[in-house]
């Protein structure tokens, strides 16, 4: 049973916000920078955050140029370019948050692979970097096919390359750990291995419920306001908000000799992405080639994708480099129907923040200032 002492210090918040991922926390921050009279606890079901925060590739990015013209056809380009703009701010609020050095922020640039299927997109490059002109005041994107040799890429597979120096790097780890710290430091609480099971809303308040591990009891937290940042998992604790799983199985090869290239890199609308790291290629993606075993909220593998990125990293990557893999892993994204991130109010009380749509380490520090300004202003 609780103690006394438990219930009049442990249980009463003016916001409850499920989910420790980069959304949760960096709406916690931002709420807690505006109003720092509020007091502020955030829920995690996992030791630390188990989504997709901690389990990206680190990457800083608006959108490499196939992947803007695939979201034209399903978007259009208005919301498109709101997105977009929407990314770049989201990075920068993270950036002015925590500081370059706190998230191991690198500028090498990106690049995007494009093979001979996707040859006839660089025709609407100049389209695009016209619209994109409006957004970020200059060309984004420019044809470097004399690095495909220096980066050593295999020239039959890659038939282009499209630079853009506006794609940066970041070091997921370190950044989710200086996000949690800078909450904390805050006088954010939170509190992990919690994972929510119901709430509802009594006497004008919401009950938040969870089972206490150890006590084998029911626990009742009470705020004002709760916000659910759970990402994929939204559904299963309140079924109105529709988001589809979307899993990504990631890769690190042992530390390289002769690492011929720095940067972020993207290939085929962004389905695949790779990096360095400390003279490691980090490799992920893959989920286009099974969609359906894909759509899943387990942090299993799929070892056929994972031979598929074995295959890309020996004859498209690192044709001439001896590698070994060292390490692979899987997230779990959350997808919207309209596969842009929804923010909504249930009943007043409850805010529904979901899905960043694959874009969560840009969007996040975006969104949260969206759903501050509209709910707790
Ligand atoms: C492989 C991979 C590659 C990616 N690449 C990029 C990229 O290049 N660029 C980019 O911007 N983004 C990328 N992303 C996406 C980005 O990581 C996500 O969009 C972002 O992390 C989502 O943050 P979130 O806080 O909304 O969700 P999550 O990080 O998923 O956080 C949700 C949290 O809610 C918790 N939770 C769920 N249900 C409950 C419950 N009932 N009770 C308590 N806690 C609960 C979970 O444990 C989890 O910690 C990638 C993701 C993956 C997996």
């Amino acid at each position: 049973m609780l103690s006394f002492w438990e219930k009049n210090s442990f249980l009463k918040y003016d916001v409850i916000i499920i989910g420790s991922g980069i959304l949760g926390l960096s709406t916690a921050c931002e709420i807690k920078e505006n109003h720092p009279d509020k007091s502020i606890l955030i829920l995690e079901r996992g030791i630390f955050p188990t989504g997709a925060s901690t389990k990206n590739a680190g990457f800083a990015c608006f959108g490499s140029l196939t992947e803007i013209l695939a979201d034209f056809k399903t978007k259009g380009e208005q919301k498109t370019l709101e997105l977009i703009e929407k990314r770049i701010k989201g990075i920068e609020a993270l950036r002015k948050r925590l500081g370059d050095e706190r998230i191991g922020y690198i500028n090498n640039g990106g690049y995007e692979l494009i093979d001979k299927n996707n040859l006839d997109q660089l025709h609407f490059r100049g389209g695009v970097n016209l619209m994109l002109k409006d957004i970020v005041g200059e060309d984004v994107f420019e044809v470097r096919d004399d690095l495909i040799s220096q980066f050593g890429f295999n020239s039959n597979r890659v038939k282009s390359l499209v630079y853009s120096k506006y794609e940066s790097q970041i070091d997921t780890g370190l950044m989710m750990s200086n996000l949690i710290l800078y909450a904390q430091e805050m006088g954010i609480r939170i509190i992990n291995g919690s994972e929510v099971k119901d709430f509802h809303i009594k006497n004008n308040k919401v009950e938040v419920s969870l089972l206490h591990t150890v006590l084998k009891e029911n626990v009742v937290f009470e705020c004002e306001k709760l916000v659910l940042c759970c990402n994929a998992f939204t559904d299963k604790l309140f079924k109105d908000i529709k988001v589809s799983p979307g899993r990504g199985q990631v890769l690190a090869t042992k530390p390289l000799k002769n690492l011929k290239f720095k940067g972020v890199f993207h290939y085929d609308e962004g389905f695949y992405y790779f990096r360095d790291y400390e003279n490691r290629v980090i490799f992920g993606g893959g989920r286009n080639r099974d969609f359906k075993k894909e759509t899943s909220h387990e942090f299993d593998y799929n070892f056929e994708i994972l031979d598929d990125l074995r295959e890309k990293l020996e004859h498209v990557i690192l044709p001439s480099e001896e590698f070994e893999i060292d390490y692979y892993w899987t997230g779990i994204m959350g997808f919207t129907e309209t596969k842009e991130p929804e923010i909504r109010d249930i009943e007043n009380k409850v805010i529904g923040a979901i899905s960043c749509n694959g874009m969560g380490i840009a969007l996040s520090s975006y969104l949260a200032k969206e759903i501050t300004n509209k709910y707790f202003s």
